[in-house]
């Protein structure tokens, strides 16, 4: 299973490098053709843009060589002209490289945090920089906006490991259990379920519930880890993150043999064996949390290796032990398909009115019992 899902991710890695690549070589990189209509004069490393992005290089220099800025700058430079003139927003998920995180997301976050931003920007265009689901969950607080990701084939190994289809016949397979899902699914999967969960409020939302049994969608290490925090019995789904599974309570181990005094911070999607090995499990805003004030001497965080990056960049104290693992979905989010989403409006998130209500209702609730 693990060597399937690393062939996918290589491929996928691949495809991204080619294309990057390809980019350069047709000129892409310096002209970006196709671009100056959208009210872009040019994508060169002028001087001009070096004064301008100075300041946002400061904020990377210690993960992004020298070498690499020229070629980013001009992107981020006319990234962040264009979101002004356009009213656009961008909201970036943690797992975002560090030149999108830093130097051109307006507001970042985990995707409960992205959720609740949805909800207070008086933007005219989101850009979700992050994955397709979230991208989905903005259009659905935000049925009113245009809402744009900038590549549609950003998807998530949990939101793909199931339907709607699939939660109506669980449904019929165990009438009147409320149905709980992972905010990583799609509309149409939100659309059947009764709540929304973020690995940040699983456990609060299903003690909330006042109930005996709750169907816990669609992530199985998750639901693992919210039936071992609760008497409420969870039937369990099938799905699971392929960044996350992959980490072991070996490769733990290991790094704990390596490292004296490490603090080892897991995030829930990762398999139980793997919990049982940290010091801390907790959400992508919880582990970001627990650094900034614990301020640990040497920590290991079991997540996706970009949200590594992000966090070292805010707390230079700290030593970061980095094992990485990347998620090739996070990934297909680029600089150069930023500035095409500001330029062209793709990809534009389409969905139907009546599925954005019923699916609005149980994103709500979620956001209701996160406070
Ligand atoms: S890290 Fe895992 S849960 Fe997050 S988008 Fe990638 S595959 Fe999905």
């Amino acid at each position: 299973m693990s060597e399937i899902i690393t062939e996918t991710m290589v491929d996928t890695m691949v495809d991204t490098m080619v294309e990057a690549v390809s980019d350069v070589v047709s000129g892409a990189v310096i002209a970006a053709p196709g671009l100056a209509s959208g009210g872009v004069q040019g994508l060169d490393y002028s001087p001009e843009v070096a004064t301008r992005t100075a300041d946002l290089y400061g904020r990377v220099a210690a993960v992004i060589p020298e070498f690499e800025w020229p070629v980013m700058a001009p992107y981020i430079d006319a990234i962040n002209r264009l979101k002004a003139e356009r009213n656009a927003v961008i909201l970036a998920h943690n797992y975002m490289t560090p030149e999108i995180y830093h130097c051109v997301a307006d507001r970042v976050g985990d995707s409960l945090a992205l959720a609740r931003m949805a909800t207070e920007t008086d933007a005219d265009i989101i850009i979700v920089a992050g994955v397709h689901f979230m991208a989905e969950t903005a259009k659905i607080l935000n049925p009113e906006k245009t809402v744009l990701v900038p590549d549609q084939l950003a998807g998530c190994s949990l939101a793909s490991s199931i339907t709607g289809a699939d939660v109506r016949r669980l449904r019929a397979q165990y009438p009147g259990v409320p149905v709980v899902s992972y905010v990583n699914t799609t509309a149409d999967v939100k659309a059947e379920s009764d709540y929304c969960i973020t690995s940040g409020n699983a456990v609060e939302l299903v003690n909330s519930l006042g109930v005996d049994r709750v169907i816990c969608l669609p992530d199985k290490y998750l639901a693992q880890y919210i039936a071992s925090q609760t008497d409420v019995e969870i039937i369990i789904g099938e799905g699971a993150c392929e960044v996350h599974e992959r980490f072991t309570a070996q490769e733990i181990a290991d790094y704990r043999t390596g490292h004296d005094g490490l603090v080892v911070i897991a995030h829930p999607e990762c398999p139980p064996d793997v919990l049982g090995a940290a010091d801390f499990v907790g959400s992508t805003a919880k582990m970001s949390d627990f650094v900034k004030t614990r301020h640990p001497e040497k920590v290991l965080m079991v997540t996706e290796c970009s949200m590594s990056d992000n966090v070292a960049l805010e707390n230079p104290e700290t030593e970061f032990v980095r094992p990485c693992n990347l998620c090739p979905h996070m990934k297909r989010i680029t600089l150069e398909k930023i500035l095409n989403s500001l330029t062209s409006g793709t990809h534009e998130i389409i969905l139907e009115t009546e599925l954005m209500d019923r699916a609005r209702l149980a994103v709500e609730r979620m956001l209701a019992v996160s406070g």
